[in-house]
């Protein structure tokens, strides 16, 4: 394997590791030899994760809801007792908004977003970014945003407004934190079959009007950001910083 491609030694956290597209980038560190943190709320999801990607790798999960400073903290002393370093955080938790008309959703609604879309990436990001200063060997910080923190999201703007504050924080980190060798980038699904999208994924209607704008003709899988995940996490990308990588299977051509 080429060394790029290999992250035996390397320590990556995945929020949000237990389900969909958190899941398929934590399969794929694993699968290029990474240790492992996942950090989900659902504890059933957490363990059922962690047993199957303990066969590629040494994957512990961590009871995690990322709103919370306390929760944030004890998962990243938790992590670090378990593999006593962090190389990696990939800040992929999140939550789609209720959707209705802007000027009818209450201001709670937006907060409720914002506390894990925003406040999740935040604090995430402010754990691993002290580990890796006290380590002294740099690290790798991804955020997940969305195609919508671009576009913005029509009847689900709370969404994208959170989406659009993520790539804010991530090119304020990638500038502020280079010189610790501290990388910072952003990967924007675009539609992606998983438990957030299978209202749409389930109504054929609004599948066919999907896929008729994506050129490669189907639904986006977790699986689609395995390599993405390692290519960020780690060494192969030492001189990407600051960047938003679309993967929409061509969606946002148009
Ligand atoms: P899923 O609903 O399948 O997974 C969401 C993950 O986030 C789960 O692991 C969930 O675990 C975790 N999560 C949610 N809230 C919290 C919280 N407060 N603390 C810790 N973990 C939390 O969604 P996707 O895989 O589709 O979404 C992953 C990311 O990709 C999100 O940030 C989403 O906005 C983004 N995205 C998805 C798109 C899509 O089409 N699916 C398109 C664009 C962006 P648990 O419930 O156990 O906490």
């Amino acid at each position: 394997m080429a060394d790029f491609l290999n992250l035996e030694g390397h320590v990556a956290v995945v929020t949000g590791g237990n389900n969909g597209i958190g899941l398929g980038m934590a399969r794929g560190l694993a699968q290029a030899g990474a240790s492992v943190a996942i950090w989900g709320r659902n504890t059933e999801r957490n363990a059922a994760a962690e047993s199957e990607l303990s066969q590629l790798a040494p994957v512990k999960s961590f009871a995690c809801d990322v709103s919370d400073p306390a929760q944030v903290e004890a998962a990243m002393a938790g992590t670090i007792e378990a593999f006593g370093r962090v190389d990696s955080l990939i800040a992929n938790a999140g939550i789609g908004g209720k959707k209705g008309p802007f000027h009818e959703m209450t201001i709670d609604e937006f907060h409720d977003v914002a506390a894990v879309n925003v406040d999740g990436v935040v604090l995430s990001f402010q754990a691993a970014i002290k580990q890796m200063i006290a380590q002294e060997s740099g690290g790798s910080l991804v955020a997940v945003s969305s195609l919508a923190g671009i576009e913005g999201a029509a009847t689900n703007v709370h969404y994208g407004a959170t989406k659009g504050a993520v790539l804010a924080i991530m090119r304020g980190l990638a500038t502020e934190y280079a010189r610790y060798g501290i990388r910072t980038n952003a990967i924007l699904p675009g539609w992606i079959a998983t438990d957030m999208t299978s209202a749409a994924v389930g109504n054929d209607t609004f599948t066919e009007k999907v896929i008729k704008r994506v050129p490669i003709r189907r639904w986006g899988t977790p699986e689609d950001f395995a390599a993405a995940a390692v290519y960020l996490a780690g060494p192969g990308s030492a001189y990407t910083n600051g960047q938003q990588f679309v993967i929409d299977g061509g969606y946002s051509v148009f």
